[in-house]
């Protein structure tokens, strides 16, 4: 958590937005939308202030809200978590991670990610004094792609959690049903429990055939509801990342030790927000809208990668989430964070560098030392702004 010269470092997302903030840059690094989620739901948490739901909610979320997360895990997965013992509402996907991560390991025990791999969940790992280790992704003509071997050649005697991010952050990377399943096998041989992040799940994108490549959640492999916790968030899904309502689902006895951590942790979360979420997670009309958000962010995916391609950039096309990710060795560049830090100038554009997601010494950290990531959950006219100044670099 502490740079090498031991002071607090801030996250690259906040190094990467004051860069751009200086620079008066395009940002394309932190990845959040520049368009609100539908005024719908915003109404029904405007409604609930007035309402006077501005006390401590219960300390799980609101009943009305853990129905609706129940409801939507059996209305998409067919999944039929509990409401009352197999559901927890949380400070967001991070806190959700956080929690789960403190309640289930602690030193001695090691948590396999996916490298590249979000920024929080090597800071959560450490806090809890447990080791972190790796299986990378590889960048193939597939996309990047889970090396099968390699992921049971990472497992151990004292895996205790493997968390599994897809839709995945940063390569955007939907992960098949064969790579899943070869985690869910290994997971069960070495009795590890599985931990998947899926705050991505209804941004998988539009791909070559003109379909959406399916999102599976770990939970629905056979045998696997029983050992595995599955956390997503309203942040993506109705582009509301501010609101920081999330959510754990899974085995009773698992959720209660995530919510016994929880409630030093957060205690309670946002009362108005909750049964807006709940709207949300219920409403045809806002599903309706996430679908036309998944349309649209397909569209403005490849009108970034066009550009990046077309201004040198090596990519590989995301089939999900809010990111690409490109290589920047065709224009001659080595390192991808020196890259950053010149991109305002050199082309007006904030990204981020791959690298904030490895770490030093990897193999992941090798193969991607070159590469950025750009977010494109942007209006079209930032999307334009970003692309001519992109041009400059060809
Ligand atoms: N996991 C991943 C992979 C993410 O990209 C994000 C959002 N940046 C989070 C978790 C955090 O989600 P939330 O804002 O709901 O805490
Ligand atoms: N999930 C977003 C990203 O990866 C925002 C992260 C953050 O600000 N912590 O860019």
């Amino acid at each position: 958590l502490l740079a090498e010269d031991g002071t607090p470092r801030p996250t690259i997302f906040a190094e990467m937005s004051a860069l751009a903030a200086r620079t008066g840059a395009v940002n394309l690094g932190q990845g959040f939308p520049d368009v609100d989620g539908p005024a719908s739901v915003a109404r029904v948490a405007a409604d609930a202030i007035a309402a006077g739901a501005n006390q401590y909610p219960p300390g799980p979320g609101i009943p009305a809200l853990r129905a609706a997360i129940a409801a939507h895990q059996e209305r998409h997965y067919g999944l039929t978590p509990d409401p009352d013992t197999e559901v927890l509402v949380t400070a967001g996907a991070t806190e959700a991670l956080a929690a789960t991560v403190l309640a289930l390991v602690g030193p001695g025990d090691e948590v396999l990610t996916i490298e590249p791999y979000y920024d929080a969940y090597a800071a959560v790992i450490a806090l809890a004094g447990a080791t972190h280790t790796t299986v990378p992704l590889r960048a193939t003509p597939h996309g990047f792609r889970l090396d099968t071997a390699a992921l049971a050649a990472a497992f151990t005697d004292r895996t205790r959690i493997v968390l599994v991010n897809t839709p995945h952050n940063p390569t955007g990377a939907v992960l098949t049903r064969d790579e899943l399943g070869a985690v869910a096998r290994l997971a069960t041989e070495h009795d590890a429990i599985v931990v998947t992040d899926e705050v991505y799940e209804h941004l998988t994108l539009v791909g070559p055939d003109g379909t959406r490549p399916p999102h599976v959640p770990v939970a629905t492999l056979p045998g696997m509801a029983e050992r595995t916790l599955t956390i997503s968030s309203a942040g993506k899904t109705f582009s509301f990342t501010g609101w920081k309502i999330g959510w754990v689902s899974g085995p009773a006895p698992l959720v209660d030790a995530v919510r016994t951590v929880k409630q030093f942790l957060t205690y309670v979360n946002g009362a108005p927000l909750q049964p807006a979420v709940a709207f949300a997670l219920s409403d045809e009309g806002v599903a309706a809208w996430v679908d036309e958000l998944a349309a649209s962010l397909s569209r403005r995916r490849d009108l970034l990668c066009a550009g990046l391609t077309a201004a040198g950039f090596d990519v590989v096309v995301p089939q999900g989430t809010y990111f690409v990710c490109a290589d920047a060795r065709g224009l001659g560049y080595d390192d991808g964070a020196a890259l950053c830090r010149d991109l305002p100038r050199l082309a007006g554009v904030v990204a981020v560098p791959v690298s904030a997601f490895t770490r030093a010494g990897s193999s992941a950290d090798d193969a991607l030392r070159s590469w950025l990531r750009f977010t494109f959950v942007k209006r079209d006219e930032v999307l334009a702004a970003a692309l001519d100044g992109l041009a400059r670099l060809a």
